[in-house]
């Protein structure tokens, strides 16, 4: 049976970390700080702003939220985030999406400041990321690769497929794998024979949003596999888009859905922001 890899136990020991940061810069009479800017009242978004200022709190980082209307017009948004990206009590911004229909998510995305810029969506983080020189690199795959680390996987030289090329997940996933030596294929909807390529993989980093699509059959002995599906069954079931009990006979390590990537991603938020506050104040290591 596989070993599980415990995104919550991980998750426990990187917040430790990012707490004890935060005091060091306390005692340097400086505190991290958070705007979030949420349009609107979409209940979702209004969970995770609230998870994240929960977060926030308990890591002794300042959190600012700004909630505007869902009415609100393109330019006024324009103009708080410009301000935000001038106040200095704020290391890093986060705009919470979806946004309106009416509002150009890009154009919103892109006039937040890239040195502030926590969830390294905009295009000069992704540059960046592509480039091999990081400044924030996105939340959940930034998740992954400490989830990798922390279990002992070293990427150099592995076969890694990664199935998704989201913006969000899979295309910067496969960066970073690639930054890592690892000789990555990434694969899409349009992908020949999924199954071929997943059972020659030494590592399988599945971000389909596919309830268990990834069949056990298809995990190589001993491979390791990470689950960043979340799709609900029913009223209250949640599965990844790994078969997992299947997977699990066959894989070296592999991660739960939930209690796996899940409670990574607002932790290396969290890790971000605390980067951004360092670099504010040692901006030589920009
Ligand atoms: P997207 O829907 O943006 O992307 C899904 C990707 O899967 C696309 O690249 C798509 O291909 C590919 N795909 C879909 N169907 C198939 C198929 N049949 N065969 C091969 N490829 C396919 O999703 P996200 O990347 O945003 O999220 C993926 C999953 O991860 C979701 O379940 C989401 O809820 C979860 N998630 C979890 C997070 C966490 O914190 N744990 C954070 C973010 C996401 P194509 O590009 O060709 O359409």
């Amino acid at each position: 049976m596989a070993k599980i890899i415990d995104g919550k136990e991980i998750s426990a020991r990187i917040r430790a970390e990012v707490k004890t940061k935060v005091e060091h810069l306390a005692a340097r009479g400086i505190t991290p700080g958070l705007a979030a800017v949420l349009v609107g009242d979409d209940p979702g978004s209004r969970v995770y702003v609230s998870m994240k200022a929960k977060a926030c709190a308990a890591a002794g980082i300042l959190f600012d939220e700004h909630t505007l209307p869902a009415d609100i017009g393109e330019d006024s948004l324009l103009a708080l985030i410009e301000e935000i990206n001038k106040d200095e009590r704020i290391d890093g911004i986060l705009i919470q999406l979806p946004l309106p229909a009416h509002i150009d998510e890009r154009r919103v995305l892109e006039s937040v400041s890239p040195h502030k810029d926590v969830d390294g969506f905009h295009p000069f983080n992704v540059g960046r990321l592509a480039l091999g020189n990081p400044l924030f690199r996105p939340c959940t795959p930034y998740g992954i690769l400490k989830m990798l680390d922390e279990s002992g996987v070293c990427l150099d030289g592995k076969d890694v497929v990664v199935a998704g090329r989201s913006n969000l997940v899979g295309k910067p996933m496969a960066m970073m794998c690639l930054a890592r030596n690892a000789t990555v294929t990434l694969c899409h909807s349009h992908t020949r024979d999924l199954g071929r390529k997943i059972s020659a993989a030494d590592v399988v980093i599945a971000a389909l949003g596919r309830a268990e699509m990834v069949r056990g059959a298809w995990i190589k002995r001993g491979a390791v596999v990470i689950d960043v599906g979340i799709n609900r069954i029913g009223e209250k079931k949640l599965v990844g888009d790994v078969e997992f009990e299947a997977a699990s006979k066959r894989a070296g390590a592999i991660t739960p859905v939930p209690g796996g990537v899940g409670p990574m991603t607002i932790t290396m938020l969290l890790s971000n922001i605390v980067e951004s506050a360092e670099r504010r104040f040692s901006p030589w290591r920009a």
